[in-house]
């Protein structure tokens, strides 16, 4: 029986972890909660799931939270309630909380980081869905699992078919899952791509898209940040990075490949050119699923592949003048140090103007670009994480100035 800590439990990460715990309740069970803020859902969790801490975000409701668990019916009240607690040292505590044996990072943004840190220096095993912590503080990150012997389980789709397709290797049987350090026999990664909402779109119309034209992904259900994320492309751009940083291979050696159906995940060029790939219907809980079992193979009922039904498997080049975001990744990946948290950082400021309706589409990448620009005579090449920390500030700040000094008509098309 594995104890399970869920970070982020209210989003779609989180659960879709809990509904997996759930589905195999004689494998594992749910030690600690966090959540942002959303108490409905955080209390029907913990009806269900009687977990031993809970953590709120938002320490302003920490009260309400209290109140409202205990004025349930005694028969839906837990039967010891949970510790709870509550901020940025809350969420912490409960990363690092004793019982667990693997944290499953689903907080979105680098607001995962300070909690990411705790469950490392605690020496849990993590499953990494928040890949914008790894993004911004790899030099941090890094040597924090080598010191803590913490091992790094991908839960995004694409590392973990990666991850999958490695086993056996001897990569993998010296089980260096993530230390930054070229994988021996390893010569190329693909990356998959659906190419998000706008991958039907011409470039010349971006201009026009909405913010519910960018929030309508094709074939997967996600919150919706990384919904955006795949509608420019930022999101393979952040892959390449955490690839980066997983599986130690430059930046020369992870390309990007559309691949409408979302079948295949992701593929492995190994040295004697032979390619592995790892396939199955866009759902996340089958990565979310390996990083609970692994090393095991859980049996599921779960719909099985059936390739004569998909017919068609397609791929072709990504349109790099339609994507600038993804450039602009592997430029902050090259540059790296301080870049990749100062575009991270850039990138979900510019979202977040974006949902509220206070820049266009294609102000994103022209936001993130120009704070990157800024930010290089700052590099910092071997940052701490105080320096992470001040450059992810920075470059909120810097969007924030940006935007307001951004016209509010309609910005000219990508290709005019
Ligand atoms: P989501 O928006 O659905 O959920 C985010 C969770 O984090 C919620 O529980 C929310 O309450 C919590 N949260 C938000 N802001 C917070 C803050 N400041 N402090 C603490 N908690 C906070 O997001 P999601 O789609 O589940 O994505 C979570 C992470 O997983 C992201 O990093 C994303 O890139 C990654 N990921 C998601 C998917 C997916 O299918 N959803 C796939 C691959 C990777
Ligand atoms: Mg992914």
């Amino acid at each position: 029986m594995k104890a399970i800590t869920v970070l982020g439990s209210t989003g779609s990460i989180g659960t879709q972890t809990l509904a997996i715990v759930e589905e195999f309740p004689e494998r594992f069970r749910v030690v600690a909660l966090t959540a942002g803020n959303n108490l409905d859902l955080l209390i029907e969790q913990i009806r269900r799931h009687r977990p031993e801490v809970v953590a709120l975000a938002d320490g302003e409701r920490l009260e309400e939270l209290r109140q409202r668990l205990e004025a349930l019916e005694p028969s839906a009240r837990p039967a010891r309630q949970p510790e709870l607690l509550a901020g940025s040292d809350g969420l912490c505590a409960a990363a690092a909380w004793p019982s667990a044996d693997l944290v499953v990072t689903g907080i979105v943004g680098c607001a995962g980081l300070l909690p990411t840190l705790a469950a490392i220096g605690a020496g849990k095993d993590l499953a990494l869905a928040n890949k914008e912590t790894l993004i911004a503080a790899g030099p941090v990150v890094l040597p924090a699992l080598e010191a803590s012997g913490s091992r790094l389980l991908p839960a995004d789709s694409e590392h973990s078919a990666i991850f999958q397709c490695l086993q056996g290797t001897p990569w993998a049987e010296s089980a260096r899952l993530s230390t930054g350090v070229p994988t021996p026999g390893l010569r190329r990664l693909q990356l998959t791509a659906s190419g998000g909402a706008f991958r039907d779109w011409a470039a010349a119309d971006l201009h026009k898209a909405t913010v519910a034209d960018a929030t309508s992904h094709p074939n997967w259900s996600m919150g919706r940040k990384i919904t955006v994320d795949s509608a420019t492309l930022m999101n393979k751009g952040l892959e390449v990075i955490e690839a980066h940083y997983l599986f130690g291979l430059d930046y020369d050696h992870i390309e990007i490949v559309i691949h409408p159906q979302s079948i295949i995940h992701s593929m492995v060029e190994l040295d004697d050119s032979s390619v592995l790939a790892q396939l199955g219907w866009p759902d996340m809980k089958l990565p979310i699923l390996y990083c609970l079992s692994w090393p095991e193979r859980q049996a599921t009922p779960w719909r099985r592949l059936d390739l004569t039904e998909v017919g068609q498997l397609t791929f072709r080049a990504p349109d790099r003048a339609k994507y600038p975001c993804m450039e602009l990744a592997y430029a902050a990946g090259r540059a790296g140090g301080t870049m990749p948290a100062a575009m991270n950082a850039a990138n979900e400021q510019a979202v977040a103007l974006f949902l509220e309706e206070r820049i266009h589409f294609l102000d994103i990448p022209r936001l993130i670009e120009r704070v990157c620009d800024r930010h290089r005579v700052d590099l910092t090449t071997s940052p701490s994480l105080a320096d992470v920390l001040a450059v992810d500030a920075w470059a909120r700040e810097a969007v924030r100035e940006a935007a307001a000094t951004l016209s509010t008509s309609t910005p000219t098309p990508l290709l005019a």
